[in-house]
């Protein structure tokens, strides 16, 4: 492997708050050690389009405090099939791009995964999703804010729930992940969190209703993990309905107001330490990583295993919903 002296950029899949920090934080430390940056727009889809832009340190100025991703982010199928990523290949040898950094989520790593091992070609990857669902980092980009984003609306649905006596199920994102559920849940004071990683477990409705969580209060309110598993928040509206029709029920979906916004202070930190983190990775010959967060401290998780394991949630996490809602 030759040295690296051009690097190109993207972001794909779904949008999260704080890729444009790790975005300025990419260009600027690769630009601090001599490398060229080439923004690939569109994420897959511009690299095997050729939509490459030669990025300088003032491409990134006053990025940071701004939600989405200024490189735009898409999905793309072609990127799933060999011929798409030869033509992603022929790409990256025309423009005489060394590495790729690569900030997504799952499918995003997937494909980077692939393409890596196909082309012995080498690749970093950040974990940039709300979801918050990847293993070998204790956090994602975006996934901090998107919590404060539901916090804030849960504290307004709060309001009018109490108001009216109301059971609400307010569905939130994580594609059946629990974590903005379940730590929502515990940050907005939610009665309960229904999640897809224990819905083939236990029926979760029939455990509140059996612990008589409204006992106490004049309105509750549970979070539900969007999930086919769990079914969604509609779902759970139309059994209380049905087999409760004493209670008075609402649904919110809160939708993509999660994905928005200006990333907060945790998001920006942890997108400026990984994005710096991920060029200091490849000039110390590591690649086919994604480099996370555990405990603080920057770690390298080969894409091995950060694909292959789905990142457990805590079972505590739980109880301490149960517990603090009586
Ligand atoms: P995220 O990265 O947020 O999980 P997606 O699952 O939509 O979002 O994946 C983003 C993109 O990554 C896809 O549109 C596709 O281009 C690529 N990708 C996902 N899975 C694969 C795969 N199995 N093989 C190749 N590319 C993939």
């Amino acid at each position: 492997m030759g040295e690296i002296k051009t690097i190109g950029l993207l972001t794909s899949g779904g949008d999260a708050p704080g890729m444009n920090a790790a975005i300025r934080a990419v260009t600027r430390t690769a630009i601090y050690h001599e490398m060229k940056v080439k923004a690939i727009y569109r994420g897959y889809k511009g690299l095997i389009t050729g939509e490459i832009v030669e990025f300088k340190t003032q491409n990134v100025s006053n990025i940071i405090q701004q939600g989405g991703t200024i490189l735009k982010t898409a999905r793309c199928d072609e990127f799933k099939t060999a011929e798409g990523r030869k033509m992603a290949y022929d790409t990256l040898v025309r423009e005489e791009i060394d590495a790729l950094i690569v900030i997504g989520g799952d499918g995003t790593l997937t494909g980077a995964r692939i393409f890596a091992s196909e082309y012995d070609y080498p690749i970093v990857g950040l974990p940039g999703t709300i979801d918050n669902d990847i293993y070998g980092t204790d956090s994602t980009i975006g996934y901090d804010t998107a919590l404060n984003t539901i916090i804030e609306a849960v504290d307004k649905i709060r309001d009018t729930a109490s108001s009216h006596d109301r059971l609400f199920f307010i569905e939130v994102m994580g594609r059946d992940a629990g974590f903005l559920a379940l730590n929502g849940a515990i940050a907005s004071g939610a009665e309960a969190a229904i999640i897809p990683e224990i819905a083939t477990e236990v029926d979760q409705l029939e455990d509140l209703i059996k612990n008589g969580f409204r006992k106490t209060k004049n309105s509750s309110i549970v979070l539900v993990a969007e999930s086919e598993i769990t079914g969604g928040a509609m779902h759970y509206a139309d059994r209380v309905k049905k087999e409760y029709p004493e209670y008075d029920v609402r649904v919110v979906i809160l939708g993509h107001i999660q994905r928005g916004g200006s990333p907060s202070a945790y998001d920006r930190i942890l997108a400026s330490r990984l994005g710096e983190a991920s060029i200091e990775a490849l000039l110390d010959g590591q690649r086919n990583i994604l480099i996370g967060i555990d405990d603080d401290r920057i770690v390298a998780v080969p894409f091995s295993k950060a694909i292959k394991n789905d990142k457990p949630i805590d079972p505590d996490l739980m109880k301490v919903v149960k517990i603090l809602s009586i």
